[in-house]
């Protein structure tokens, strides 16, 4: 079982095409700031390099409580799945919430997890307990990593691939032009520190991507 953590790799270039939360977003020529239904611009989240192109991903943080980030339907996210060639900066808008105050790197760290070990954690394989979650796992060993030093799981900015942690599965969003159900491809969590981190009310996000239509999803739980 395995998954692939991404783990805040200090500050980057804000537009760097590298894996990072924060910065400016990098699209095709003729791509034009994302607006939310409040009236205000949607803010930048995160540049995700993935095997078909970068995802790019778009949350309102102008009224947090107000605006419905957590709904995959709503406007107040935006999640493209570019081609990786010609990207450059988007034009910023001048007013609204736009930008995180830092650009925050990502590196990939494999975790792979014993089924055998994650088992033992049960007493009793015949209860209703929720199966283990391979995400929740890693997430939380993080901090236990034998070589790393304590208090780190902040550190873990989410997750690339792999399943959707503890999400209903009625809350898989639909692609909007294939009507199919979306591939799961990242987790995201608010962020390495109170000051620099995305308000997703506490919340865990999620992003999925419809590969053939090129469109992409954010909810939270
Ligand atoms: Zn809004
Ligand atoms: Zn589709």
């Amino acid at each position: 079982m395995q998954t692939t953590l991404m783990i805040y790799d200090g500050t980057a270039p804000a537009d760097s095409d590298v894996p990072r939360t924060g910065g400016v977003p990098l699209a095709p020529a003729g791509f034009t700031w994302p607006m939310c239904g409040c009236g205000g611009p949607l803010q930048f989240f995160a540049h995700l390099p993935v095997e078909d192109g970068v995802l790019s991903v778009f949350v309102c943080q102008n009224d947090p409580g107000a605006c419905e980030f957590w709904d995959a339907t709503s406007s107040a996210n935006r999640v493209h799945l570019f081609p990786r060639e010609e990207l450059q900066p988007v034009a910023v808008p001048e007013t609204g919430v736009t930008l995180l105050p830092v650009t925050s790197a990502i590196r990939n760290h494999v975790v792979t997890l014993d089924p055998e070990e994650v088992d033992d954690h049960d007493d009793d394989d015949d209860d209703d307990d929720l199966a283990p979650d391979p995400y929740d796992l890693a997430r939380s060993g993080w901090k236990r990593e034998p070589e790393e030093r304590f208090g780190k799981q902040r550190e873990v900015l989410g997750s690339l691939g792999g399943s959707p942690s503890y999400l209903e599965d009625d809350r898989v969003p639909a692609c909007r032009s294939c009507t199919r159900s979306m591939e799961f491809a990242a987790h995201l969590e608010e962020g390495i520190s109170a000051r620099t981190a995305m308000n997703l009310g506490g919340q865990l996000g999620y992003v999925f991507v419809c590969r053939a239509c090129r469109e992409g999803a954010f909810l939270t739980d």
